[in-house]
């Protein structure tokens, strides 16, 4: 595996994560740049260790369009690292987007909004379902409605950790990429529910606040957040501490998004932002209402 490392040329840290720093490196015969996650395992348990090695053989194998590409991954024994190798996304994040509007006093055009949407719902589809929806529609051309196959053998995957800062743009600025997919959990087929998460606050799911099983629909809240702020450029949920913040969120109580955008796009949203797991929209519905086909050609 030494090999690998050889073939790349380190340039500059471009972010520092929870676990250890991310870095553009240069493939050295192709001149092609990637970006090398660097996780140190030194402190971790033995099972934490084998945890992360499975959980990069699945997404290895997650090729989507709208899903950030892992091309492969090495262990250091000496230094106790592991080393990711990734497409680079040099397009910047949905959470400087944000950022950027809300500094210029101005609120995101609506086809902005729903390329997002659209696209991190294709990422989320292909996680969720464990195919990618084009297949699906290809396979059933003259039906109306889209229905997702049934789970079958294929392993569902639940990113745990939907938020701005881990929507990625390429540089087009207009292919949206889902990754960081360090908090996602596998459930292995039939298993429909997982009791254990750690996500970021403002983008929890009520029912992983009441510490109540939850499933693939926990993604579809923090997107629903995430598209939210798009809107209104602050998050549903805010507040001073922790447990205020809990208490919002499960009270499932916000204000309305701003008048200029479609009912059909707040719809969507507000279908997202349902504090019942049960009574929310997951991401085959959401698909079949954005219309996906529509806005793909859109931007194409
Ligand atoms: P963490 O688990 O620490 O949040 P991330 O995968 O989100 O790890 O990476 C942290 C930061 O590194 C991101 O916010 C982003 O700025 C940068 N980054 C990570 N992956 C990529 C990528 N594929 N392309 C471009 N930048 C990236
Ligand atoms: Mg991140």
């Amino acid at each position: 595996s030494r090999e690998i490392s050889g073939q790349f040329q380190e340039l500059d840290i471009i972010g520092r994560g929870s676990f250890g720093v991310i870095r553009k490196v240069q493939h050295k015969p192709t001149g092609r740049t990637f970006v090398r996650k660097e996780i140190s395992y030194r402190s971790m348990s033995k099972k934490e260790e084998k945890q992360l090695s499975s959980e990069f053989d699945i997404l290895q194998n997650l090729n989507h369009p709208n899903i950030v590409q892992v091309y492969g991954y090495e262990k250091l024994p000496n230094e106790q690292v592991l080393n990711i190798y990734m497409e680079y996304c040099d397009g910047g994040d949905v959470s400087e987007l944000i950022k950027k509007y809300r500094e210029s006093k101005q609120y995101i055009p609506e086809t902005l909004v729903w390329q997002i949407f659209t696209q991190t719902l294709l990422a989320l589809y292909r996680c969720h379902y464990g195919v990618d929806i084009e297949q699906v529609v290809s396979m059933f051309k003259s039906t109306p409605e889209i229905k997702p196959p049934e789970i079958s053998n294929l392993p569902v995957v639940i990113h745990r950790d939907i938020k701005p800062e881990n929507i990625f743009f390429l540089s087009d600025k207009y292919t949206v990429k889902l990754g960081d997919f360090g908090l996602a959990k596998c459930l292995a087929p039939h298993t429909h529910f997982t009791q254990t998460y750690v996500g970021t606050p403002y983008y929890m799911p009520p029912e992983v606040i009441l510490e109540q099983a939850y499933n693939t629909v926990c993604d579809v809240w923090s997107l629903g957040c995430v598209m939210y702020e798009l809107c209104a450029l602050t998050p549903p949920f805010t507040a001073k501490t922790h447990a205020q913040l809990q208490d919002k969120i499960k009270s499932g109580v916000y204000s309305e998004l701003p008048s200029h955008y479609s009912n059909r796009l707040k719809m969507c949203i507000y279908a997202c932002l349902i504090t019942d797991p049960k009574e929310r929209a997951d991401v085959n519905q959401l698909l079949q209402e954005t219309s996906f086909k529509i806005y793909r050609r859109e931007w194409e």
